[in-house]
């Protein structure tokens, strides 16, 4: 390190306008970050300045999309790596935030940047450079075509440059395209058409050779420290670490949350095994995949025929799994990686190749899909991507649009338009809450209480008691999470291995959630998050202040996705959920969380609530 470079911790956003090719840059006031922290908060802060109050149609050049990191990125922090991006979804209609581990985050910050801003729309196929300070916009009809990976070569990039890019799916404007960001996703909401409708093919950021200073490095040392015990620690994240999220395909399976055929059955048969993080061990040759400044590693690549792919992720290796029942993670890896190529969400490919299987079994729509066809989906999967037939491109707008078009809207597995990840919430109802009342749809990362209900325990699974008040908790914290930002699967060693609950009895902790929420949730302790933010930032926020920040970012979320044409009706579940084997009891949860939460009967958060956390209203 010694002689290396060292720049400040940066606050400045680069902002791209497409349409004049200008290129502008800001400082972020500190108080700014105080308030909004970084990472989606940031972007959601920058968001609602841009718009002032207008919601472009995501396809529009007014629709812009911003790529934040934040204080953590870039320091050497625990799983500090990650980035968002938020914008308009093409998918749901509504704003919302994705979440990457991929080089890009780290680079740009070498480069002296917290942010980019991508404003306007360009005509001809683009790409955008930066190396340093300096900045160009230049053609690229030559990479327009290419698969991901061809992309990322085509540019030269190294393993620490970032790099974000689409793929033919994106050229396409299947709703449910993804960005790649080196080995790495930011898979949901569609913003890889959001690129694709700025005709944006890649983002190429030079990975420069500086040390960033943090605002208080001792604090950081100390917490980093801290962080990376309680993270050895950790059981569940040594199984990440070991298994990856295919850990809970056993879990799922145990708790009867498994997906299975299209979400209509809660026992999930014991051939899940060969889709499972041990027999994925057992049978193949693999290695680290992690994203970057990440010392869990829960990613992992296998040697599948004498080449390496991507081990599918739990959501992938679910749902294009026993949700499609095709048992066999040779399969889900196959399709897994056609659809990284062509720049696909696998969650959404799959949930609506899921919704497409059983409308074909119900003689609904003539598709040639049967569960258990892992051959006839991999050929769909390609023609979503290109659009290639009618009905290929129709499944490209979404489950949501197919249900509105064909019927069969009880069983499309979709949250105001988002298909949902692979966890049925009828064992774990609070979960269910969670998807339901996600700012940006069926989110399973919004509030993860799964585990809390169906893993560990912790909380009745089918009982509704204080699960409003555990779901605000937790989508505060995970705003958080994605602002400072890091990984979510820091919750298990941060918040897991705390004193308090590690020496509490599971009986006595599952009595305490449930009777005495709103006390209970007081003891879960946040100083791990809270000392990395403020020895990256330098700046001071006590416990309250900082999770206060996570309700300001969750809640001017809210506020611009009502003014989207978000309606309370629309903060609810699949109608399979709420009607078949064990209907979840939302509407209690429901009324609970819209009293807590504070919004208004049109489901908007009030007015005096807003100004009073400092949210500029337009
Ligand atoms: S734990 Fe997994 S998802 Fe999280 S930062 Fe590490 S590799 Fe990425």
């Amino acid at each position: 390190m010694q002689g290396l470079k060292t720049i400040e911790n940066s606050l400045k956003v680069l902002t791209i306008d497409l349409f004049s090719g200008e290129v502008t840059s800001e400082i972020v006031p500190k108080e700014v970050i105080q308030r909004f922290l970084g990472g989606k908060g940031l972007a959601y802060f920058l968001l609602n300045r841009i718009l002032k109050g207008k919601i472009p149609d995501p396809f529009s050049p007014e629709n812009p999309i911003l790529f934040m990191t934040g204080p953590l990125t870039g320091t050497g922090a625990p799983l500090s790596g990650r980035f968002n991006a938020v914008s308009r979804s093409p998918l749901t209609g509504l704003f919302g935030s994705s979440s990457c581990g991929g080089p890009f985050g780290v680079a740009l910050k070498t480069c002296g940047y917290i942010g980019l801003v991508i404003k306007g729309a360009s005509s001809k196929p683009v790409k955008v450079v930066i190396d340093g300070e300096a900045v160009s916009i230049e053609p690229a009809e030559d990479l327009w075509g290419k698969t991901t990976s061809e992309t990322i070569e085509a540019l030269g990039a190294k393993p620490k440059d970032g790099t974000l890019v689409i793929g033919p799916a994106g050229e396409n404007l299947v709703k449910f395209a993804c960005i790649r960001s080196g080995e790495r996703f930011l898979g949901r909401l569609g913003f890889g058409a959001v690129l694709g409708s700025k005709k944006v093919k890649a983002i190429f950021v030079k990975h420069q050779n500086v040390k960033i200073l943090p605002g208080n490095p001792k604090k950081l040392e100390k917490f980093k420290r801290l962080a990376l015990k309680k993270i050895k620690e950790n059981h569940f994240t040594r199984l990440y670490s070991r298994f990856g999220t295919n850990t809970n395909i056993l879990y799922s399976k145990e708790a009867k949350i498994l997906p299975v055929k299209n979400f209509s059955q809660l026992e999930a048969p014991d051939l899940v095994y060969k889709n499972s993080g041990p027999y994925i061990e057992k049978n193949f040759e693999l290695k680290p995949n992690p994203c970057s400044a990440c010392s869990i590693a829960c990613g992992h690549k296998m040697k599948l025929d004498e080449r390496w792919v991507h081990v599918p992720e739990y959501e992938t290796n679910a749902l294009f799994g026993p949700n499609l029942l095709i048992f066999d993670v040779r399969k889900t890896a196959e399709i897994n990686e056609i659809c990284n190529e062509l720049g696909l969400d696998t969650i959404s490919t799959a949930v609506t190749i899921g919704y497409l299987m059983e409308a074909e079994e119900k003689g609904i729509i003539k598709s040639g899909l049967k569960f258990g066809d892992a051959e006839k989906v991999k050929e769909f999967v390609k023609d979503i991507a290109f659009r290639k037939t009618e009905l290929a491109s129709l499944a490209g707008e979404g489950t949501r649009f197919l249900s509105e078009k064909f019927g069969g809207k009880e069983f499309a597995i979709q949250v105001k338009g988002l298909e949902l990840a692979a966890y049925d919430p009828r064992n774990a109802v609070g979960h269910g809450l969670s998807y339901s009342v996600a700012n940006r749809g069926g989110c399973h990362l919004s509030a993860p209480i799964f585990p809390v209900e169906a893993y560990f325990g912790f909380m009745d699974p089918h009982k509704p008691m204080g699960k409003a008040e555990i779901v605000i908790f937790m989508e505060n914290l995970f705003n958080v999470i994605n602002s400072i930002p890091t990984c979510v699967f820091t919750t298990f060693a941060y918040m897991l291995e705390d004193p308090i609950i590690k020496l509490t009895p599971p009986k006595a902790i599952k009595l305490l959630m449930e009777n005495l929420t709103s006390v209970t949730k007081e003891f879960l302790n946040i100083s791990i998050y809270k000392g990395l933010f403020e020895g990256a930032s330098g700046i001071d926020l006590s416990s309250k202040e900082l999770l206060e920040a996570g309700e300001r970012i969750h809640l001017l979320e809210r506020y611009l996705n009502v003014k989207a044409g978000l309606t309370p009706d629309k903060d609810t579940l699949p109608e399979r959920f709420l009607k078949e084997l064990k209907p979840v009891p939302l509407e209690e949860m429901l009324t609970e969380y819209y009293r807590k939460r504070g919004y208004d009967p049109k489901g908007a958060p009030k007015e005096e609530r807003l100004r009073r956390l400092d949210i500029e209203v337009y």
